[in-house]
């Protein structure tokens, strides 16, 4: 059976203590429940991951970083490395979300190359991938979608893929409060399948975990993680609350 996960992404949000407290919640959390089918990540300010690994060794969840440069060092003021994030037991990264696409122009070819530089160094990529709504309007969502996989993802051979996490983020979704609904997500997350299964046959499109991503919160969750090719979320917002990031988790 596919892994289900859960993985909250804080953006630039939170201070330090502000960030200590809220995993150490997370974590406090995470002790009084079984989870035997989710895993649980966590997706910090990168200042934050060091702090945030040290909790997860004694926890119950991993540390996800939100942004990678795809070089092991050099003259990249102000990035981080892959081995640098490996140095501290991270064990995901979000790669192509929405913003970055948007305000720092990542293209499909750069993003290529940030996963195959997590991929060397063993961390998850969490490969997001959705469209805007005029494309959604216009009817080409599932071309937008198509591209991004097959310019990013479909380079890897077959058992890098595998170790992709996927994530369908509808970009009218995220931070609007207007989420997808079950059909929509479900619709997309068994095309992407399809997909994956025509690129890598039949095992690859099983096992592959997608999330759904785009105002998912402790309301609308066990909706959404209902449907079958639904395995999870990656969330916003309502990961920075404890109470609200916990009932996802229990969604799941
Ligand atoms: C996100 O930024 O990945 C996201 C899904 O945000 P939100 O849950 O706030 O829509």
């Amino acid at each position: 059976m596919r892994k289900k996960i859960v993985a909250g992404n804080w953006k630039m949000n939170k201070g330090f203590s502000e960030a200590e407290d809220l995993i150490t919640e997370i974590a406090d959390a995470l002790e009084e429940v079984e989870l035997t089918r989710v895993d649980v990540v966590i997706c910090p300010p990168a200042l934050y991951l060091e702090m945030a690994t040290d909790i997860a060794e004694e926890s119950n969840f991993s540390v996800g970083a939100q942004n990678v440069y795809p070089a092991d060092s050099g003259a990249f003021t102000g990035e981080v490395s892959p081995t640098m994030l490996a140095d501290l037991d991270v064990e995901y990264c979000i790669v192509g979300h929405s913003e970055r696409r948007k305000y720092f122009g990542e293209s499909h070819e750069f993003l290529a190359q940030k996963v195959d530089a997590l991929l060397a160094h063993d961390i998850i990529p969490i490969f997001c991938c959705g469209e805007v709504l005029p494309e959604r309007e216009a009817g080409i969502h599932f071309e937008v979608v198509k591209r991004q996989l097959e310019e990013s993802l479909f380079h890897l051979p077959e058992d890098d893929f595998r170790a992709v996490v996927i994530a369908y983020e509808p970009v009218w979704a995220i931070g609007t409060g207007v989420t997808a609904t079950k059909e929509q997500a479900q619709e997309m997350h068994s095309y992407i399948r399809t997909l994956v299964l025509k690129r890598y046959g039949s095992e690859a499109a099983n096992e592959i975990t997608i999330l759904y991503g785009g105002s998912c919160n402790a309301k609308n969750a066990k909706e959404l993680f209902s449907m079958p090719d639904v395995d999870g979320g990656l969330i916003g917002g309502a990961s920075l609350k404890s109470d609200e990031f916990m009932a996802i988790v229990l969604s799941a």
